[in-house]
């Protein structure tokens, strides 16, 4: 199969770098914010909101650099509550990382902090779940949240550096149908680069109310044309998590697994005697949660694509996967081409 199958959608504003070894780095777990679909829900209640030591963080940060690890995405919890977090981020930035922050916007809308931080990092993830607080709010439990993302946003697009920046959108029963407004909105914002739809993950906080937060792929799917044209208007990269490859239909490139890159997770976690210690986790695909069933052995997809999450099959069944060919990949391309 040629590689010219796997190009991405040509609108993207920038590149954002995807190859050479990443680490996910959690290096708090508090958060003001309490979201219901908190994948990070399970550690920050084990952990009970422990800050990793600083030196702690340094030392690990030089010492898989060492190692050749290029890109660090600092997160948490909330990483800008990590005190001073702005050196974290210049010490990474020094030792010649491309450094990536996961917020939620708290720090970053205070002006003093952004101007602190901003210089340090090269690609910051903004988690928005709805066009106004309502809608944001509500899905955060956090009065207050929707008004931070704002003023982190404006804090953002004013600062002279360069910048790539996505929007992280979780899908629910709750906000599901305000996708094309909430896309409308933010990528009015001159540095959004990626507005990522993520299907709710059947994981930590998620899973006990997942019956009552997912919806049928087909009501995030059936508003891909719209979503699309507003991200090509506004030249928008547009990917999707959570949903197998096969169901975007001609917009499968789309599909943010087929972006995965591998990666070592670093984390603090208590051990079988209760005392806390490094984990390190490999994730060599974009698994999480999800399998393969039978239908999808002849797919010349299965491993690019993660397949789908085991819980949505309990409630939605398997739908309408449908096993790529090489033949079929081509006659998609050349629909979503034309
Ligand atoms: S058939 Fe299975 S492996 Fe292939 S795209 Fe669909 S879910 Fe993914």
């Amino acid at each position: 199969m040629s590689q010219d199958i796997f190009v991405s959608p040509q609108w993207t504003r920038n590149a954002v770098v995807e190859s050479g070894s990443r680490l996910e780095f959690h290096i708090i777990y508090r958060c003001v914010d309490q979201c219901i679909f908190c994948s990070e829900e399970t550690s920050m209640k084990r952990l009970k909101g422990i800050i990793v030591p600083r030196e702690d963080v340094l030392s690990m940060l030089e010492k898989k650099r060492k190692e050749g690890f290029e890109h660090v995405t600092l997160t948490g919890g909330e990483p800008t509550f990590y005190p001073k977090f702005w050196e974290i981020a210049a010490f990474a930035k020094n030792l010649g990382y491309r450094v990536f922050v996961i917020s939620n916007g708290w720090g970053l809308s205070q002006p003093e902090f952004a101007a602190k931080l901003l210089p340090y990092i090269d690609e910051l993830c903004l988690s928005i779940h709805g066009p106004n607080k309502e809608v944001h709010d509500k899905l955060t439990r956090t009065e207050g949240s929707f008004e931070k993302l704002m003023g982190a946003f404006k804090n953002v697009e004013a600062h002279p550096a360069r910048h790539w920046v996505q929007v992280n959108h979780v899908v629910t029963q709750h906000n599901v149908k305000y996708l094309p407004r909430t896309l409308e909105l933010f990528s009015r914002n001159k540095k959004l680069c990626q507005f990522l739809v993520s299907n709710v993950t059947p994981h930590g906080g998620a899973k006990p109310n997942y019956r009552d937060l997912a919806v049928p792929h087909k009501a995030i799917t059936s508003q891909i044309p719209t979503l699309a044209k507003i991200a090509r208007i506004r030249r928008v990269s547009l990917r999707f998590y959570g949903i197998p490859v096969c169901l975007l239909g001609p917009y499968w490139r789309y599909s943010n697994d087929l972006f995965f890159s591998p990666r070592t997770t670093i984390a603090k976690t208590t051990q079988d005697n209760g005392s806390v210690d490094w984990l390190f986790e490999r994730a060599p695909y974009s698994y999480r949660e999800k399998f393969f069933p039978k239908v999808c052995d002849s797919c010349v997809l299965k491993g690019r694509c993660g397949g789908i999450y085991f819980p949505y099959t309990k409630i939605f069944g398997n739908e309408n996967l449908k096993p790529f060919t090489v033949k079929s990949l081509r006659e998609l391309s050349d629909m979503s081409n034309s």
